[in-house]
């Protein structure tokens, strides 16, 4: 019997180090430099934060999302989500411990397509934590359509010349490189026509036009570029994966940024329901604490349901994506898992915005900036809609019409279908009677 809902517990002692450790010593950052995850460590913030990368690389929790093979820690998705949970409670806690968006999906693919000239150049850097990375792919016009695309490359010599817009390039201002994809064959099909090129961010030519923030960040000000490719020139070997791979590699990035997103979810739900239970036990009105009302203890009751359904299933997914070693195998609950992430934190931290009540919408509180981010969670990494398709169709791959005009399940006809199995012991039966 193979089922087993325990943590082994060797690391179950690591984990308990890194839920203190981020309690401790990490969460603190969030509160005295909320918005510089993404910025080059330099003076005190290097002083502060170095030595706690330190620490992690000491307890063997630094970038674990890759594997032994990839130049990771070797634990795979399952264990990675259960330190994930933890590190979801703190904006800065990935960072710390090396497995931060988006530089774990683009450490990823470089490590799995790249050559070994692009892994010391790029990879290796990005494991060490000393590069941040970008990943452009979406367009101003276009983004949960990708065979829309219409940045190009065309082939000039040795090199290749890129022109183009592309939306929403995470992190563009502060990566030492991005990985863009373009169409470098228009007459194929896009899933064949599209390739990856690693680009250095100081290229002549890519120029941030904005810096989209999400709502609450002064304008211009976010980390979300729009930028112009204008004839920006790389040399061939910039290609990542082969022309023509565009799609098989955004998929395989895509898998694991999905379920890592997932992962965290669970930690910062988790929180929204600490923080719920705390002032339902704290506060009182009429008469009463907020946890002796009904309508409070079902949003508690719905809060730990809806969570531990959703763990579940992300623990699960994360178990098969170790079992199978393949995304396309595990798209069906990857892609459910994605469908069901921006709901569960939506509600769960609205529920505890309600409890705390004036207080709960203020900046003074976390819930407004959780609920922006479950709304950025049914976006991201592709929207909610098109992640449901994939799981319906996936679902319904294994299922056939019937060519009867009543379905299978018509209990007429398999009633009489029983009666003539069982027909020996109804004769019996009314022969008794
Ligand atoms: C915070 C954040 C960070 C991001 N970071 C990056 C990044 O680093 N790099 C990057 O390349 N992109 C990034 N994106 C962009 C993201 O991948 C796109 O927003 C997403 O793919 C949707 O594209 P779109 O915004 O153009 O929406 P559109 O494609 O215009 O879709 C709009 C809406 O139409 C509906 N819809 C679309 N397709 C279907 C369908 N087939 N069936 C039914 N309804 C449909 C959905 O409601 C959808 O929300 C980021 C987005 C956010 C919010």
């Amino acid at each position: 019997m193979g089922w087993d809902f325990e943590t082994d517990p060797e690391f179950q002692k690591k984990l308990d180090w890194a839920d203190a450790f981020v309690r401790e010593e990490v969460e603190p950052l969030d509160l005295v430099w909320p918005h510089e995850q993404f910025t080059q460590l330099e003076g005190p913030r290097r002083e502060a934060i170095q030595p706690l990368k330190e620490e992690v690389r000491k307890q063997g929790l630094w970038a674990t999302h890759l594997g032994a093979d990839l130049g990771g820690q070797g634990y795979g998705q399952l264990k990675l989500a259960l330190l994930n949970e933890i590190l979801g409670r703190s904006s800065w806690a990935p960072v710390v411990f090396g497995c931060q968006a988006p530089d774990t999906g683009n450490a990823e693919i470089i490590a799995h397509y790249g050559t070994p000239d692009q892994k010391a150049k790029y990879l290796q850097p990005l494991l060490d934590g000393e590069m941040f990375s970008c990943y452009s792919m979406t367009e101003p016009h276009a983004g949960a359509d990708p065979t829309m695309f219409k940045t190009s490359a065309v082939r000039d010599g040795d090199e290749w010349v890129i022109n183009g817009w592309k939306f929403f390039s995470s992190n563009a201002k502060t990566a030492s490189f991005l990985i863009v994809m373009v169409v470098t064959n228009p007459d194929v099909t896009p899933y064949k026509g599209m390739s990856m090129f690693l680009v250095p961010a100081d290229t002549p030519g890519v120029n941030i036009v904005r810096n989209v923030g999400l709502h609450g960040e002064p304008l211009n000000e976010g980390s979300h570029a729009l930028i112009h490719y204008d004839n920006v020139r790389v040399p061939a070997d910039a290609v990542l994966g082969g022309e023509g791979q565009a799609f098989v590699i955004a998929q395989t990035r895509l898998g694991g940024g999905r379920i890592h997103h997932a992962m965290r979810t669970i930690g910062l739900a988790q929180k929204a329901i600490d923080m719920m239970c705390e002032r339902a036990l704290s506060r009182e009105t009429q008469g009463s604490k907020l946890s002796d009302k009904q309508f409070v203890q079902g949003y508690i009751a719905d809060s730990y349901a809806q969570l531990l359904q959703f763990r579940l299933m992300v623990l699960y997914t994360a178990w098969e994506i170790d079992k199978y070693n393949d995304y396309k195998r595990v798209r069906k609950d990857i892609a459910a898992v994605k469908v069901m992430m921006p709901t569960v934190l939506h509600d769960i931290a609205w529920r505890a915005m309600q409890v705390h009540g004036a207080l709960g919408v203020t900046n003074e509180m976390p819930f407004l900036g959780m609920i922006t981010g479950a709304a950025v969670m049914g976006l991201a990494d592709g929207p909610t809609e098109v992640h449901q398709i994939t799981v319906a169709r996936q679902v319904l791959r294994d299922y056939r019409e019937s060519d009867d005009l009543w379905p299978t399940q018509w209990i007429p006809r398999r009633l009489d279908a029983a009666k003539e199995k069982l027909g020996q012991f109804l004769e019996a039966e009314v022969g008794n009677l």
